[in-house]
């Protein structure tokens, strides 16, 4: 079974540290998947992953180049298909070829091309919870696609588990992260006994 794994962050620097805690398990060739409104949070997860696996410059949208590329570890592409208006459009751009399995690629509104995606990828959902209290507030949900991606979200969330306790102590004992089953044709989650 494919298990989702959700985590709430209170803060663009935590949503960055949760970006960092996945650096460590990313290998060339890996593909992330991020959705989300925008504001949700997606630059602000990958500005924390790409500085985690040693890119110095600024990280920032690339809603109207399509693509950034860093180097860091290894070369980093970074995508956002916002502004493609047509699938069309899309494979006109030979899509394919962002795929360089030299690369780890992260695509933002990567739902929009996910008959284009290879089978084993990691999507991340990310959005404001409906607490109107806590605009900061942000429900991250990862979504494994395949048996590694499920490992490396586990350590991820063990990474990120010690990053965020050290950079605020959450006075309630236990996860903060919450193992839901896959997502229903209602978009809605069970939590798992
Ligand atoms: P997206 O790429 O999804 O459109 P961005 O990452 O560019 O979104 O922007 C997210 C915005 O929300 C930033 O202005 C950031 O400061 C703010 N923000 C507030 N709380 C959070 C949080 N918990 N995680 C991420 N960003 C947050
Ligand atoms: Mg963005």
């Amino acid at each position: 079974m494919q298990r989702s794994l959700s985590v709430v962050t209170r803060s663009p620097e935590e949503t960055r540290i949760l970006g960092a805690s996945l650096a460590p398990v990313l290998l060339p060739g890996d593909v992330i998947s991020l959705s989300g409104d925008l504001g949700a949070g997606k630059t602000v997860f990958v500005q924390g992953l790409a500085t985690a696996l040693g890119v110095t410059g600024r990280v920032t949208s690339p809603t109207f180049t399509i693509l950034h590329e860093y180097e860091g570890r290894y070369p980093i592409m970074h995508l956002d298909v916002y502004r493609l208006d047509s699938f069309q459009e899309i494979l006109d751009l030979g899509f394919e070829e962002f795929f360089d399995p030299r690369a780890v690629v992260v695509i933002e509104w990567g739902e929009a091309v996910e008959q284009l995606l290879p089978r084993r990828y990691l999507r991340i959902e990310m959005r404001r919870t409906e607490d109107p209290e806590a605009d900061d507030d942000r429900l991250i949900v990862f979504k494994p696609r395949g048996e590694d991606w499920v490992r490396k979200v586990l350590s991820m969330r063990d990474t990120a588990e010690a990053l965020l306790d050290a950079a605020s102590p959450d006075p309630s004992t236990g996860s903060r992260f919450e193992v839901t089953s896959p997502t229903r044709d209602d978009g809605s989650t069970r939590k798992e006994a």
